[in-house]
């Protein structure tokens, strides 16, 4: 075993359901809004073009998922050889570390961030700097900047951030980039990119033409409702993609998964329709007078800042509604109505000063 992964733990997944039931003696439907899952699922297009291909699952997948890789090229108005394709983006994350770091390498983020950055870099033996939060949540690019030093490798960028929901402007961000040194990519995580409503949220895509070591990550796990099937992409430069191609299994991203992704991208009506739907029920959480303790959010989750994040999670259990755990409060994925309804009761009723 590697020295340096003996202080890291596999992935703890919540309680199923059933467990929690068990545990807290409850006797009502439990739903799941623990892993910004969109509950609305995909496209009724995807689930057809899982059915019209089933029959082909004794083949192995193309490499690199070919048919993907070029709607998304045309659709973006960008070389096909600038995007990489991982089993989510969990496995991109992967991938780059291993591609890039090694002993005495640091990457530079921030805390109480998406913490694939993290535990990937340890098992490569680099260094992790976190920068702390700003106190609105935001992470700090200011901070970030100094951290910076001749042995940093890497730069993530979580955006809107994963837990608290914030996000960076397009000002920050070019403004940051302009004082990044160039040979250094920053990683800019887009994961709920399809649910930001902000007129002011970065365009990667055009701060890539200025800054090409700006780098963007997207998934077909959040808004597009793909998370079972796993598929998450990178666009870079061609030169990096290279080199993390070298990393990438062979057969990554399976055959269905390919083809539900073509058919759920193609189906852009339906993404605003979800975009649309969640920016409403996010809309009914930042009403309440107790938002002054909630993050802002520019996703499908609200982050609830509280010294009791248990008591707040035990009671939005009682309500059926599994939520997430931090040290500094509660993630609570947006759900259906009746169930946000529900929430937003909770939250009026719950004692923040206590
Ligand atoms: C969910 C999430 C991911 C991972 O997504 P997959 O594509 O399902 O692996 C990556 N980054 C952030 C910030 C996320 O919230």
């Amino acid at each position: 075993m590697k020295e340096q992964i003996k202080q890291l733990s596999a992935y703890q997944p919540g309680l199923s359901p059933r467990a929690l039931k068990k545990e807290f003696g409850l006797d009502i439907e439990l739903h799941k809004l623990a892993s910004n899952e969109n509950l609305y699922g995909p496209s009724p297009k995807a689930k057809e073009a899982i059915k019209a291909h089933v029959d082909e699952v004794l083949y192995y997948p193309e490499t690199g998922a070919p048919t993907l890789r070029e709607e998304i090229a045309k659709d973006l108005g960008i070389d096909e050889n600038r995007i990489l394709f991982g089993a989510g983006l969990d496995e991109v994350i992967l991938m780059i570390s291993r591609a890039v770091l090694t002993p005495g390498d640091k990457i530079v983020t921030s805390q109480a961030t998406f913490g694939q950055y993290y535990h990937n870099a340890i098992v490569e033996s680099a260094e992790v700097v976190q920068v702390p939060l700003k106190s609105d949540g935001q992470f700090d690019l200011d901070g970030i900047l100094e951290a910076i030093d001749d042995d940093t490798s890497l730069v993530w960028i979580c955006n809107p951030n994963n837990p608290t929901g914030t996000y960076v402007t397009h000002d920050a961000l070019e403004a940051f980039l302009e004082k990044v040194p160039s040979h250094i990519p920053v990683l800019v995580d887009e994961a709920y990119f399809e649910f930001v409503t902000a007129e002011d949220f970065p365009d990667t895509l055009k701060l890539q033409e200025r800054f090409p070591n700006a780098f963007l990550m997207r998934t077909f796990s959040k808004a597009y409702g793909l998370a079972g099937l796993r598929v998450g992409y990178i666009i870079a430069t061609e030169e990096a993609i290279n080199t993390y191609n070298i990393i990438r299994p062979p057969f990554n991203v399976g055959r269905l998964s390919e083809y539900a992704a073509v058919a759920a991208y193609k189906d852009q009506a339906y993404l605003k329709e979800i975009q649309q739907k969640n920016a409403e029920e996010r809309a009914k959480f930042f009403e309440i007078p107790q938002s002054k303790y909630f993050f802002d959010s520019q996703t499908n989750f609200v982050f609830v800042n509280t010294k009791r994040p248990h008591d707040l999670y035990k009671a939005l259990l009682k309500v059926g509604c599994i939520t997430r755990e931090f040290p500094i409060g509660v993630r609570i994925t947006i759900g259906f109505p009746e169930q946000n309804d529900k929430m937003v009761e909770v939250l009026k009723n719950f004692d923040f000063e206590k």
